[in-house]
């Protein structure tokens, strides 16, 4: 009696679509796992073998603050201290100077002073934007300039009506004041939004930061400025400017989503 020749069944397109995301998302699992071993592994060997204490001058390959697990600074924990630390390691004759600052200068000692009492009474308990409108009162800003991205007006315009809402005199300039043409200063058409089809306005933090010295600001907010474009608005406004927006379009303006996803889907940045 012959034997019945069984065929190999076939898979559908769908059952095989079906086990290949099967597949891609046990990698995905295992990858995960692999990374969180990695850092865990990593963190016993520093604790088991620490590093020796290196040369405080090193200026590239030395650890840092960044690869720290114990802040022992944050209360003087002396006996935590690891052998890398900044702390124990520090210029004296810089801390020195850095604490006469605080202690001399007026507008320094004012910014000091108003962020502690924001941190000490507010901490945890305010949003961003309450502890900014409490930090201008403090400070006693008489008038305040708001450096905005002209993306970000409408939310601009929500916290101007906050300002007004306290009593806060303001005065808001949009990061395309001007409307000078890209190209006018050599940036090159490859680095435009529409690659040089269009008219592209350039965003102007020189003159953001003019125009609110000219209207003698005591205190700047930033709002959603470029990265790059604060570091220059901040080079050129003459009174000392803080940030209520980080601009991340990807992350609805949080940036810090991929640093606290960096173990999962931003593992490969
Ligand atoms: S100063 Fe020292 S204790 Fe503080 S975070 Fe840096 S390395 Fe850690």
């Amino acid at each position: 009696m012959s034997e019945e020749v069984k065929k190999p069944t076939r898979k559908t397109k769908a059952a095989k679509k079906a086990e290949y995301e099967s597949i891609k998302e046990q990698v995905e699992q295992l990858e995960k796992q692999l990374l969180e071993l990695k850092t865990k592994a990593k963190e016993l060997d520093a604790d088991l073998n620490p590093a020796p204490k290196k040369d405080a001058e090193c200026p590239s390959q030395c650890l840092t603050c960044a690869d720290c697990r114990v802040k022992a600074c944050f209360n003087n924990e002396a006996e935590k201290y690891p052998s890398f630390c900044l702390t124990t390691a520090v210029n004296k004759k810089l801390l020195q100077k850095a604490k006469d600052i605080y202690l001399t200068n007026d507008t320094d000692k004012k910014l000091a002073l108003t962020a502690a009492y924001v941190e000490g009474n507010f901490y945890g308990k305010y949003t961003r934007v309450q502890e900014t409108i409490e930090f201008i009162k403090q400070y006693g800003a008489k008038k305040v300039g708001v450096a905005t991205c002209v993306g970000l007006l409408n939310e601009a315009s929500v916290f101007c009506k906050l300002l007004k809402k306290h009593g806060i005199e303001y005065y808001t300039v949009g990061c395309k004041i001007g409307a000078i043409e890209k190209s006018e200063i050599g940036i090159p058409k490859e680095n435009t939004l529409t690659k040089g089809e269009k008219f592209e306005s350039m965003c102007n933090p020189i003159m953001q930061a003019k125009v609110l010295n000219a209207q003698k600001t005591d205190l700047n907010i930033v709002i959603g400025l470029c990265v790059g474009h604060d570091a220059l608005f901040m080079r050129y406004a003459k009174a000392p400017s803080t940030i209520l927006v980080v601009k991340d379009r990807v992350t609805g303006h949080n940036p810090v989503v991929p640093l606290y996803t960096a173990g999962g889907i931003y593992s490969k940045i």
